[in-house]
């Protein structure tokens, strides 16, 4: 079954996954949320909020976050409508498309991202809401034939759109796993590319000047108080490449604890597994100074930080 919104118990209102493990790591202590279905015929039903808990983590076995079935749903349950409909339109999509990876489809966690918009920068929030919003609408206000269409019309044209690099970096990692970053995805409405070439390695910065989310593997540098450093295994342009958020930055924006996170698993590693890492994807570029170089980024939302163990 599933499942893209539920109505989350500490927040007291409905969520996406997203905002669910956001808002999880902004508390002073962490509580585990608890969630009930969104529709109205649903008293009571709980519903799971898979891994909302835990800090992004790359690994074999998907960690990508989702709400899952817990207790039996009324037959009205607009969720039981919304996986008929997903299923449905993704039968009549692969017939549509040709292609190795239309064959992995079924093994996401998560529908692919077709579409991604760059998160905003100017507005300090749990995240865009633009989407949610829409299937929020449909969930709570419409029934019948017109909630059928709306469904429908809903997962053709906004279901696979994304403003959360999160969202889309475990998209990214998912596909990588599955040998199917040859996937098309669409960056704000101007470029039309593949998975593979929207995501590009550092040491590649700056060969082209199309839009790129770039990565690196990175181990950890130092404390700043809340904040920290990372030294990544890459040069950059010869150059010692590093990633530094400081302690102001941390402490003046909730939306860093997601990633302090990480780099508190990080350090818990260190003993144990030395060899753990991290994987840093950030939407921005690469400044130089002082014969070091270190990685740009213009908000919390274009960064994203993924716990890699060993
Ligand atoms: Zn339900």
């Amino acid at each position: 079954m599933r499942i893209d919104l539920a109505y989350c118990e500490e927040l007291d209102k409905v969520v996406d996954i997203e905002e669910a493990r956001e808002a999880f790591f902004e508390q002073e202590e962490y509580d585990k949320f608890h969630f009930l279905c969104s529709d109205k015929d649903c008293k009571e039903v709980r519903v799971t909020g898979v891994n909302h808990n835990k800090s992004p983590e790359s690994d074999r076995i998907f960690k990508t976050p989702h709400f899952r079935e817990l207790d039996k749903h009324a037959d009205t349950c607009v969720w039981l409508e919304y996986t008929k409909a997903v299923e449905e339109l993704k039968g009549e999509r692969n017939k549509k498309r040709v292609g190795a990876c239309n064959r992995n489809q079924h093994q996401l966690s998560s529908p692919i991202v077709e579409k991604f918009y760059l998160p905003s920068i100017d507005v300090e929030r749990i995240s865009d809401k633009t989407q949610s919003n829409d299937l929020t609408d449909i969930v709570n206000n419409k029934r019948g034939s017109e909630r059928q269409i709306a469904l429908r019309n809903y997962i053709r044209e906004r279901g696979t759109t994304s403003r959360s690099l999160e969202t889309l970096v475990s998209c990214y990692e998912e596909l990588k796993e599955l040998g199917a970053l040859d996937e098309q995805i669409d960056v704000a409405g101007k470029q039309r590319t593949t998975f593979r070439r929207l995501f590009t390695s550092v040491v590649h910065l700056g060969s082209d000047d199309r839009f790129h989310v770039y990565y690196g593997g990175a181990k950890f540098g130092k404390k700043y108080g809340n904040g920290f450093s990372l030294i990544f295994f890459d040069k950059f342009e010869e150059l010692p490449l590093s990633l530094y958020v400081s302690n102001e930055d941390v402490t003046s924006s909730k939306r860093y604890r997601l990633v302090t996170s990480v780099i508190d698993r990080l350090i818990a590693a260190k003993s144990e597994n030395p060899k753990s890492y991290v994987n840093v994807y950030w939407i921005g570029g690469v400044e130089k100074r002082d014969n070091k170089a270190s990685i740009q980024f213009l908000s919390p939302k274009h960064l994203a930080i993924r716990f890699v163990p060993r």
